[in-house]
């Protein structure tokens, strides 16, 4: 098959290359990256399934058309071949593409682009079954890596420990400070040398969040929730070296357009991060992904302090937005209102079965002045909030201190209340949801937490659409794997892409159409974030970005379907 206009190999190599000589010569360009298809000549793609139009609704239906000219990086023209061939110069570079479906590239509604890349790096324990399979993982990792300074791990889940854990029982492991985060990213477990390198003996407990501690008072080796954003994350932000950061970014950027992103919705910037992304981009200033960040407000009691947080948003989204800046730009504050489920952190109406009822990360009269600072300095508000406590407290906010019409967005809404799932579509705000944390097999502690009655309300993604609410899907990478095919599997057909012999199906009456989740994870997220002139679906005049897929059009054969190219702005960047 006849591939014009691209060089597989030598992209990935060039790309490599690039990635290495953008690192070596700092503030000096690297101009390779730029060449790697020529953007000059125009491609007309053929014998194609070109999604042109997706319906709404639970039966919404696709339309196609057979060929689509690429032009200067954009779609120009849309429909069959003759009609769309007769506009083109007799020089057209032709592209079979044998009955492929070609859908606009995925965007990541909600994701952690600098904590996806470190993930990446990170030990992962996802194959352990008990503590002794952890303890011996790491140790021989620890063997295998002499000379890393600090052994971080990934995808410890509570259910591998069912007894509890503590910093001795990773003591003998190595002398080295250890961190193991959870697969959640709302706890991390530590040895007693990552306890002493963060200072933990003299914390008191952040606001929102918990030092685990033994009978006497002393750090016993876990943190959660708040705990994560102003200890542990800052932490290994600023452990490893601006250039590992930029590193680690680049590698997510390589995995996102891999697994056929071009754009992503980041969820929780901060001064690190964006100071990576912000070099990386002077270095190599045509990364091929769009990105949209929301600048995380670390929860503290002190109206001062968090309006300084706010402050800085408004600073940086002034200097980079939509017209200075449109793929690397500020668009809103993110507050994480409250934690999970699993670890009994949600914050719900009624309390838990076997603890009684947490309390919110945010105060209510914290979180009002935030959203109004915010709100009258033109940005976009996103909260997360998963239980029905939470998520009511979310919209009251917005919808008191809020102006309307600016797609502030609600994230996960896991257990949302029917009337609150009207409210979203009310109010005009964008559901932005992760199919993929819906996965059957990893709710199972649901019933034992929270009884079986209210498990029926979980991911009442089909309320939210009906009601009108903007819907953008994301993965919440890296606490849930991001290959799109597999969320949108959960998405339609609410059974485990996790995990194929586990059979239950959970709320299958909430699941969402092929058509609209396509949509949510392309268009929804570009229209969540004011983009939706340049990018989220194929039309033509705007940029091309889009995915080659073989596919059968069918929810239950989704995890089959496999993203054989990603290209952006007329360049194939992946396949
Ligand atoms: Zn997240």
């Amino acid at each position: 098959m006849k591939y014009p206009g691209a060089k597989h190999e030598k992209i990935t190599l060039l790309y490599e290359f690039g990635v290495l000589a953008a690192l070596n010569s700092v503030g000096g360009s690297c101009s390779l990256i730029r060449n790697l298809e020529n953007m000059d000549k125009d491609i007309i793609f053929f014998n194609g399934r070109i999604l042109t139009q997706a319906g709404s609704g639970l039966h919404g239906e696709a339309v196609f058309a057979d060929s689509m000219l690429v032009k200067n990086g954009t779609i120009a023209a849309i429909g069959q071949f003759q009609q769309v061939l007769s506009g083109c110069s007799s020089d057209v570079q032709k592209r079979d593409l044998d009955q492929q479906t070609v859908l606009p590239s995925f965007i990541d509604g909600h994701m952690h682009l600098l904590l996806l890349g470190q993930s990446l790096r990170k030990l992962d324990l996802r194959p352990c079954k008990s503590l002794e399979d952890i303890r011996s993982t790491i140790k021989q990792y620890a063997v295998a890596n002499p000379r890393i300074p600090t052994i971080l791990c990934k995808n410890w889940m509570h259910s591998m420990t069912p007894n509890g854990v503590t910093a001795t029982m990773l003591d003998e492991i190595d002398p080295r400070p250890i961190f193991i985060d959870a697969s959640s990213q709302h706890s991390c477990w530590m040895n007693t040398a990552a306890l002493k390198v963060l200072g933990a003996e003299t914390m008191s407990d952040p606001p929102g969040g918990s030092i685990h501690r033994d009978a006497e008072g002393k750090p016993s080796g876990v943190m959660d929730e708040g705990a994560m954003m102003s200890v542990i994350w800052p932490f290994q932000a600023v452990s490893s070296s601006k250039e590992e950061r930029m590193q680690s970014i680049l590698q997510a950027i390589h995995e996102y357009n891999a697994a056929g992103y071009t754009g992503v919705i980041e969820m929780a910037m901060d001064e690190e991060a964006w100071d990576s992304l912000v070099t990386l981009r002077s270095m190599q200033t045509d990364l091929p992904i769009r990105i949209a960040a929301y600048w995380l407000i670390k929860p503290t009691a002190d109206h001062e302090a968090n309006s300084k947080q706010v402050q800085r948003a408004i600073e940086l989204s002034e200097q980079y937005n939509s017209s200075t800046s449109p793929d690397l730009r500020i668009v809103g504050i993110k507050v994480i209102c409250d934690g999970i489920i699993d670890a009994c952190t949600a914050f719900l109406s009624e309390p838990y079965a076997p603890i009684g009822s947490p309390p919110p990360i945010w105060e209510a009269e914290h979180l009002a002045s935030v959203v109004k600072e915010a709100d009258s300095a033109g940005l976009q508000i996103a909260l997360h909030a998963i239980g029905d406590g939470a998520i009511k407290m979310a919209i009251d906010a917005i919808e008191k201190h809020a102006s309307p019409g600016r797609r502030h967005r609600i994230e996960h809404i896991e257990l949302a209340s029917p009337e609150d799932a009207k409210r979203l579509g009310e109010l005009g705000l964008t559901a932005s949801i992760q199919p993929v944390h819906a996965d059957p097999s990893i709710l199972t502690e649901w019933p034992r937490l929270i009884g079986e009655e209210r498990c029926e309300r979980a991911f009442a993604y089909r309320e939210f659409a009906d009601a009108g609410a903007l819907m953008a899907i994301g993965t919440d990478s890296p606490t849930a794997p991001w290959a799109p095919m597999n969320n949108l599997y959960v998405a339609t057909t609410r059974k485990s892409s996790r995990n194929l012999e586990y059979t239950k199906v959970v709320n299958e009456h909430f699941r969402l159409g092929m058509c609209e989740s396509i949509v949510a994870a392309s268009g929804g997220a570009a229209r969540s974030v004011f983009a939706e002139e340049r990018t989220g679906s194929l039309e033509v005049g705007k940029l091309a970005d889009f995915v080659l897929v073989d596919m059968e059009w069918e929810a239950n054969a989704l995890l089959q379907a496999k993203v054989k190219e990603t290209w952006f702005e007329g360049r194939r960047v992946w396949g």
